[in-house]
């Protein structure tokens, strides 16, 4: 299952750093295109505010 960010979001950037296939664009709540999405669990390690889930 892609990953999917939720509300929780504070758009600090760290997810789309760590993204190895850069599918997270930004925005006032960043977005994971599931399109694109491995599924690796990076962006999940580094959100600081525990947005990303599994969905
Ligand atoms: S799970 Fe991996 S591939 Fe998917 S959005 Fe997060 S960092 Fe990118
Ligand atoms: S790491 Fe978390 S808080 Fe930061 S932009 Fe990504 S989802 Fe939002």
């Amino acid at each position: 299952m892609p990953r999917f960010i939720t509300d929780a979001c504070i758009a600090c950037g760290a997810c789309a750093a760590e993204c190895p296939v850069d599918c997270i664009s930004e925005g006032d709540i960043y977005e994971i295109n599931p399109e694109v999405c491995i599924d690796c669990g990076n962006c999940e390690e580094v959100c600081p505010v525990q947005a990303i889930i599994e969905k």
